[in-house]
Order: structure tokens, then sequence, then C-alpha cells
């Protein structure tokens, strides 16, 4: 049975629209169960009533008039309830009318089930017999199946609803929800990367002159490379090195001995060259796909991107230089970094892909030069979209496509707003973070790059309260050496002295996998992580220690900080390694001192263990994004879950309120440095709180100094005070927004 739910499921995945995918949906399931008449109704979103879409099993006479017809009776009971509604004898039920299109109520037994897709019943899938009832294999069936059915359906919608728009339909209010890939508001034109280089449709071909077909190969090879290089060329000045270093990746990539050789083998058997590429991009790109990391699986994106390009080149020997509009917004399948670094300079606005993840390097390189990105919007009929107008919402996530003038309108105010604030913080700078009752409260950057060094002097940060050195490790092809991690943290040191620089101890596992040391587990994020990784690989660690030590030689400026902590003896372990890294130093006559150290709580047991972790170090640290999604039991990474993950969740203030409270017990100092710190809201029941420094984005850094510089501490506390009370994080939001609205800061972070 799996099987056929799968086989269903995938036809009607590859259906090219709504009507397509209904169609599909009733003669594949009355096909495969012995039913005698099967029905989907979609809600009507202006009336809110269900409408027969799609109906097996009737005259096409009657199916034909009844389409589109407004339904009461059982399948209105099924949406009402959001429940399964199953019945041996439906004529009995108060509610049974009988099925319009046949009038004849010659069905007896009847089947709903509620279409239900993020929380919203998108309709009823309905089925109905004449004789005998339903039995609990069909049963099991229609469960399995309307489940899956949903999210097509929902998709399908959401293209048909764009198509529509297109044809001329008055603008709309609606959006296609994607993922936040890098943050800000834009409104331009589409632009489509290279429509025509659809690798997938590449036919098999046999090669008439195999030398030709290499030689053509190879050319297409070194102009993508060259391509690749120009376009990294023209980001030079604005990119950080470790983001710059991605154009040379490709390009070796490009040009390794895996992805050529397997081609050229392909041509040598027979095939022309575009056919050969397809295969060798599928192959390689497929064993990505098959990981369940989704770093690694990003990298599967990544081939195939590179796969374009190529094909590209070999679909055309001329290429006809590409006009970009004024305010061009780049929409495609997948968009690669040669395309984003390919639009002139200025005329970039926006980037919009169907696929692609937080993790693709091509968002990386969109936040990198702070162009707004929104990815995995798998339903865009990108092929209808050149020249029309978008509007991008890099923050939440989501576009407009040929927007109403009331959508542009609200999207020029927060551009205008976000602007405004803007001036308005840039007149704090050289203020010191200090509330008006004269409590200092030091703000510190967290920073990923050793380039963000430049934002975070800007931003005036009076340190680094986290350096999170996986970046480094994670944008590379192997580990890197002690001195190549030595040089990183000694320009960071030296950038900073004499003012503290945290710098975190690897930090990987969960959602942040080294690409060339692949850990398979079922759960990640409660596996291998952080310091549990480190203390398995001591020898990692003790060369990342050995060179934090050698950095701070005459410095002293280092602060070493352990994430991921849960039990004291992690603790223990990690800072004897840290006492041997010294010592081994000192023995082989290095100069160099104990630097400070910290501990992350991050994690539930470690909130009851402040006391004790805070006694082995000089200051603890509150990760309150991994606290917040450990508490709540919610990945922070999960769209479908992103409503219940909220730091302002009262439950993790209550935690973070006594981790605070244990730190002071024992004399320690508390940072937070998870976004929490970087949110108003946030900030000002930290402040609360009584933590003693925050450590946030330098993007963040003034909003929150505003917020310091707004309110006292005896004001922030009262807050607190109410908010450890409130049983939910709406009440809390509500709480702390309406004080900041008083006092003038609401703008500083809620900008909607
Ligand atoms: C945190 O968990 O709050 C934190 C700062 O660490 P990261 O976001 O890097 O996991
Ligand atoms: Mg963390």
């Amino acid at each position: 049975m799996r099987t056929d739910i799968e086989d269903i499921v995938r036809a009607v995945s590859a259906a090219s629209d709504l009507d397509d995918v209904l169609e599909i949906i009733v003669r594949r399931v009355g096909a495969f169960l012995p039913i005698d008449a099967c029905r989907v109704y979609l809600t009507d979103v202006e009336g809110g009533r269900l409408v027969l879409m799609g109906s097996s099993g009737v005259s096409p006479t009657s199916a034909g008039s009844a389409r589109a017809a407004r339904h009461s009776g059982l399948p209105d009971l099924v949406a009402e309830r959001r429940e399964m509604v199953v019945l041996a004898d439906a004529r009995t039920h108060p509610r049974y009318v009988a099925p319009p299109e046949t009038g004849d109520g010659r069905y007896r037994a009847f089947l709903g089930m509620p279409l239900i897709h993020f929380h919203r019943v998108l309709g009823v899938l309905a089925a109905w017999k004449a004789h005998s009832p339903f039995d609990r294999d069909e049963v099991t069936f229609f469960i399995t199946i309307a489940a899956q059915l949903a999210r097509v359906i929902h998709q399908a919608a959401a293209v048909g609803e764009v198509r529509r728009l297109l044809s001329g339909a008055a603008p709309e209010e609606g959006f296609i929800q994607g993922a936040q890939a890098a943050a800000g508001l834009a409104i331009g034109t589409a632009a489509l990367v290279d429509p025509l280089a659809n690798l997938e449709s590449v036919p098999d071909r046999r090669s008439q002159d195999v030398v030709a077909e290499e030689k053509a190969f190879r050319a297409a090879v070194t102009a993508a490379q060259r391509e690749l290089q120009s376009a990294g060329a023209r980001l030079t000045d604005i990119l950080p090195r470790e983001v710059r270093e991605l154009f040379d990746v490709y390009s070796m990539l490009l040009g390794s001995e895996d992805l050529v050789h397997s081609t050229i083998e392909r041509i040598r058997a027979g095939n022309w060259a575009p056919g050969a590429w397809r295969d060798t991009i599928a192959e390689h790109a497929r064993s990505f796909d098959q990981l369940d990391d989704p770093y690694l699986r990003a990298r599967g994106e990544d081939i195939r991107e590179i796969g374009r390009r190529i094909l590209l080149h070999l679909e055309s020997d001329i290429q006809a230089p590409r006009l970009y509009p004024e305010r061009c917004i780049l929409v495609g399948d997948s968009i690669s970094i040669t395309e984003i670094g390919g639009v002139p300079l200025g005329r970039l606005a926006g980037i919009v892909s169907r696929h692609g993840s937080a993790l693709s390097h091509s968002t990386i390189l969109a936040r990198a030069i702070g162009i707004p990105a929104v990815v995995s919007l798998p339903s865009l009929p990108i092929a209808d979209l050149e020249g029309r107008t978008i509007a991008v919402d890099g923050d939440q996530g989501r576009i407009f496509v040929q927007p109403s003038l009331a959508v542009l309108d609200a999207f020029e105010r927060r551009i205008g707003q976000q602007a405004a604030l803007t001036e308005r913080l840039v007149a704090l700078r050289d203020l010191p973070a200090e509330t008006p009752d004269g409590v200092r409260v030091p703000l510190h950057a967290n920073i990923g790059f050793t380039s963000d060094t430049e934002a975070a002097r800007s931003s005036e940060a009076e340190g680094v309260g986290l350096y999170r050195t996986e970046y480094q490790f994670l944008l590379r092809e192997t580990f890197p050496v002690e001195d190549e991690q030595y040089e990183v943290y000694r320009q960071l040191l030296q950038a900073f002295t004499p003012m503290p620089v945290t710098i975190r101890t690897l930090d990987v596992g969960g959602d942040k996998i080294l690409p060339y040391f692949p850990m398979e587990e079922d759960n990640p994020f409660l596996g291998c992580r952080g310091i549990r990784f480190s203390l398995e690989h001591p020898e990692i660690l003790m060369i990342q220690l050995r060179a934090m030590l050698r950095a701070n030689a005459g410095l002293g400026n280092l602060q070493v900080l352990f994430p991921m902590v849960a039990r004291i003896g992690e603790l223990d372990e990690a800072l004897e390694l840290l006492v041997r890294a010294h010592r081994e130093l000192l023995d082989e006559g290095q100069e160099t001192a104990m630097p400070r150290t910290g501990v992350m709580i991050e994690i539930p047991s470690a909130v009851f263990l402040t006391k004790a972790l805070a006694e082995r170090v000089d200051f603890v640290s509150v990760g309150s994004n991994d606290l917040a999604q450990y508490i709540l039991a919610v990945d922070r990474n999960n769209e479908q879950v992103a409503t219940p993950y909220d730091s302002l969740h009262p439950a993790v203030l209550n935690a973070i309120h006594k981790i605070t409270l244990d730190a002071h017990e024992r004399s320690r100092r508390v940072t937070v440095c998870g976004e929490l710190a970087g949110d108003p809201a946030g900030a000002l029941v930290l402040l609360g709180m009584g933590v003693d420094a925050f450590s946030v984005s330098p993007a963040s850094l003034s909003r929150v100094k505003l917020v310091i510089r707004t309110f006292t501490v005896e004001q922030a506390r009262t807050l607190l005070e109410t908010a450890l009370e409130k049983e939910d994080e709406l009440s809390v939001h509500r709480l702390l927004n309406a004080a900041l609205e008083e006092a003038g800061v609401l703008g500083a972070g809620t900008v909607s």
C-alpha cells in the first residue's frame, strides 16, 4: 500500500497545475480502491465554504456541471470538525445531503478526510460506496494519503494564484511564503537567470565527432571558470575574505578531475557533451541529495548551479551581454554565485530562488553583500515572472508578485522607517551604553568571519562577546592547521586589543556539519555537538586551544568560551585540556598566559548547574538560541514550528533569570550572546534581570544601545517581574512592545 500511496503522491506532485492535481487524485484514488465515487472539495477562500473541484464515479455531464458547485452536508461537517468522518450508512445522518451531482441517494457508505496544511483546512477528500462499508485498510489509506496531498494541493494552489495574478487579475496583497535567506526589503523588476540552461531537459544524442565534443566541453569549462573569476574580482572589495574564497573553491570544482574526467569518459563512450555533462552532474548532485545533513545537501544545489553554467556555455558559443533592470530582482530555479556577481554593482536589489537554503553559498554571498534574499519557493512559476514587479521581504522570507498599491505603500513605509531609524541610531554613535540611572552595560559584538571585524569596530562594540570559530572551518575543504588558525585569531585579538575578545571553541554538529567530516546521526541536535564533538576529538580541540593561546601572546585580551556544556565533567575536561595546551607551549618556550574562561549555558541541564559551572570559570554566557530550542523542544531551524520557537517564552525568561541570579551569587558576570540580546524587547527584560553585558550582531548593536539609554534599570526590573508571571510568549511580546512603543523606541526592532 505504501508504494501505491507513494506512486499517487509522485504523480500528483508532477502535475502541471491545480486542475491536473485534482484530476489525478480522484482518478488514481478511485482506481486503487473499490469505491464508487471520489471527490475533492476545496475551501473557497472568499466564502470560506467548500466547493466541489474534482470528481470521479459520476457521469461526465453531471461531473462537468457539478464542478465548482457549492456543497453542504457531510463534507462540510468534516471541514468544520477538522477530523475524519466515517459512516456505514450516511443516509441516516442528520447532516446527510445526497451528493448533488447524482441526487439519487444510491451511495451509502461515506468517508471524508480534511486536507489540512499549516493549520488551515484546504479542503476535503471524500469517498462514497454504494454497498459495503469502508474497511480498516481503506480508512488507513485515506488517513495516510490526505496528509500528503494537502501539501501538494497547497503548492499547486499557490502556483495557480500567481498565474491568476499574472493573467491580469487585480494586483494582490497575497504573498508566497518561502524561507528567509538574507534580511532586508526590496522592490524591483524580475530578471530571470538563464532560463535556457535546463540540465534535466537535455536529451541523449550520439556524438558525430568525439574530438569536437570533447574540445567544446573543455572550452565551456574554461569559459565558465573565466566568468566566475571575473564575477569574483568585481566583488573583491566588498566581500569578507572567507566568502571571496568561495569563488576559488568553485573554480577548482569546475575544473576538478572528478567532474571533468567522468564527463570526458562519457563523451568517449559516445554521448554528446551536453548529455554527458547532464549525467555527471546528476550523479554528483544525487550523492549529496541523499545526505541527511542540510549543509552537505546544500552542496548538491551548488553542483547543479555549476552544471547550468557549463551547459549555457555549451549551448551557445557567443553569449550576448545581459541587460539588467535598474533595480534587479534575480529570479531562478537556483542562483549561482557567478550570476550574483554578474549583475553590475548597484543594480542588484534582491534575490529569489525556487531552491536553495540558508546554507547555500549564494545565500552566504547575498548576506555578505547585504542583498535581501528569499529561497525555497518550490511552487514559484519562474518562467512567467520576467519583467514583473516583485517585492522581496527578506525579513520574513516571503515575496509579493505584482504587489498591489497598498503592499507597495507598506513596503515603502517600512523601508523609510528602517532608514529613519538608522539615522536616529547613528546619532547615538559616540554615546555610551548607559541607562538613565547611570548603569553601564557593555555591548559586545558577535562575529562569524574575521572580516566582520570592520563592522564590529564601526558599530563601536566594546569587544567581541562571541567569535563563532566554526564558520572558518565550514567554508573550507580541510581542517585548518594550527598556524592558519593562529593567523585568524591573532588578527582578531589585535584588532580589538585591549578590549576583550571571546573566542568560542568549535561548535559543530547539529546543522553545522563540516563538509570534510561527515557525521551520520539520527538526531544531530541531540548528538555530537559543541563541546561533545571537541572532547570526542581532543586532537582537534588541542590544535585550536594552542592556536588561541599563541595568538594571545603579548596581548592578553583573549577569553576562551566553551559551548554546549551539559555536564560538569565536560567543562572540567575542557579546562584540563586548556591547562595542558598552556603547559605544552611553555615547555616549548613559547610566551603565553592563561586566558580568562567562560562557559555557555544553553542546555537545560546546565541551567540547574549554573553555580557549580560558574565556580570553575570567570564568566557565564547565555546562548539563548539553543536554550530556547531545548527548553521548548522546538527545532530553531524548522519553519514548520517557527511560531512556537520564541526566546521570549516565559519559561525561557525564567531560566535566564535563574542563571543570572545563580551566577551573581557566585560573583560571576553574565553575558547573553543569543539573538534575544539583540532584540529590543529581549534587551529590555535582560536589563531588568541585571545581565552584565550583551553580545549582539554588529547590525543590532545601536538598537540595543537605544533601549539601554531609554529605560532605567528600575523600570526594566518592573517589566521583568510582570513578564516572568505571564503564561505565554504572546503576552510577553504585548507587554514589552507596549513599553517600547510608549517610550518611542518600538521601531527599534519591530518594523512591520
Ligand atoms: C546560542 O545558542 O544562543 C548561541 C549564541 O550559539 P549559536 O547560535 O552559535 O548556536
Ligand atoms: Mg548555541
